[in-house]
């Protein structure tokens, strides 16, 4: 028989008005970002510049960070290579049509800005949702348009944003280059390192790299410097693009999660939301306690294995464990120790795609040992490590035991290769 557990009422701040409806069994806490990690940061670019793609975007996809790309349709868009950004998770969306100030003009052009710059970005980029829009020079239109097109839109104030931002149609960012102040490595880091001591969101707002035309210059070899220093960091970071970040957020503060007890080795748990499921579809990050009895656990949607990590928190053991809302029963399980692990400090680590299909990149800092193993418990393959390695390219499909060491400490995670 299942047991169900008492349900309390999620304190969140109010993003929507359902936000009070949303219940968190009280053995879960819900990440405020992705993986537990203090802050989230988002790049975006703005106007196409014309070294955009070639200088910058290849600086971001070194350590697979995903930006947004704020498009003005009529100012000559490379589809192409907006189209090859899309395809690799960068996010292209609108700058409007012909970049007017929205303040100033009536609103039936704000309806066309809107509206044919979105149709023409997804038209030219198939695989581009346009859900976003940053405001030309920054001036807020009229919000109830904007909001028939767009889920979020960007202003420039200059601030870190809090966790549940009070109004997504009026999203902050801070402007590099040569305009303000936000010329160096040195000053990028200063502003994430404020979102990571707020729990804050850093939006950056970057235009022309180097010397090709554009507004504002930043020079390629700051940004690289900052990027290299976002990625050492990474353990702090979450970055993402613009929409992912306001879907999570969203999702976030609607999440209901409950759970029932199937025996004394296995817990059936549902994670919900009330938002429409086509569009808020990014995998919020939970932790369950591990069972006292619990030597460690696997987690399983339907008959699909999870990828989940065991992490410890001063004495306490968590099963943490990404999850998109309402996509159905997932089981966690009892699952036996890697004995390595027991009792060992965690390693922060991180592992990108995953699932994956070809091979993963698997993050530590510093220099480190990594195991991999069957769910059976053989070990097939093992090494050493410099910051990343790629690991899964001999791999058949399946799931992972992941388990990386590094003086002394070490912690586990699962990898699914498709
Ligand atoms: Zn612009």
């Amino acid at each position: 028989m299942k047991k169900p557990l008492l349900l309390l009422p999620l304190v969140a701040a109010l993003g929507s008005p359902f936000t009070l409806l949303a219940q968190v069994n009280p053995a879960y806490e819900v990440a405020t970002w992705r993986q537990f990690k203090p802050a989230a940061i988002s790049y975006t670019l703005d106007d196409n510049t014309s070294n955009q793609l070639p200088v910058a975007i290849p600086l971001f996809d070194k350590y697979g960070f995903k930006t947004t790309l704020f498009t003005v349709t009529n100012w000559a868009p490379n589809w192409a290579g907006l189209r090859a950004a899309s395809a690799n998770g960068h996010e292209v969306t609108s700058h409007t049509v012909s970049h007017p100030s929205l303040g100033t003009i009536p609103v039936a052009q704000q309806v066309t800005e809107l509206q044919q710059s979105q149709a023409l970005i997804k038209a030219n980029v198939p695989t581009a949702k346009c859900e976003t829009v940053a405001y030309p020079n920054c001036s807020l239109g009229d919000v109830p348009t904007i909001q028939t097109y767009y889920l979020a839109g960007r202003v420039c104030s200059g601030a870190i944003m809090p966790s549940s931002p009070p109004d997504f149609y009026n999203l902050s960012a801070i402007i590099t280059g040569s305009t303000g102040t936000i010329t160096t490595a040195a000053a990028m880091n200063a502003k994430i390192e404020l979102a990571k001591s707020s729990k804050g969101w850093c939006v950056f707002l970057t235009h022309s790299i180097d010397n090709d035309g554009g507004y504002s210059p930043t020079q390629s070899t700051e940004l690289a410097a900052h990027l290299a220093y976002t990625n050492t960091n990474i353990a702090d970071y979450w970055v993402a693009t613009f929409s992912d970040v306001v879907k999570y957020i969203k999702e976030r503060n609607a999440l209901a999660v409950a759970e029932a007890t199937v025996s004394a080795d296995a817990l059936d748990l549902t994670v919900t939301d009330n938002l429409p499921d086509a569009v808020y579809n990014v995998p919020v990050t939970v932790r369950r306690q591990l069972p006292a009895t619990w030597p460690n656990a696997a987690i399983t949607l339907g008959t699909t294995p999870v990828p989940a990590t065991i992490t410890t928190v001063g004495t306490v053991k968590y099963l943490v464990f990404d999850v998109v809302p309402d996509q159905g029963p997932l089981r966690l399980t009892k699952a036996a120790a890697l004995a390595a692990t027991q009792g060992a400090a965690a390693v922060a680590t991180s592992t990108w795609p995953n699932p994956f299909v070809d091979q993963t990149t698997l993050a530590v800092a510093g220099r480190f040992h990594f195991a991999v193993y069957s769910i059976e418990g053989k070990l097939v393959a093992s090494g050493e490590g410099t910051d990343t390695v790629q690991v899964g390219g001999q791999l058949a499909a399946g799931a992972y035991l992941v388990k990386v060491s590094q003086g002394g400490k070490a912690s586990s995670s699962t990898i699914i290769k498709k």
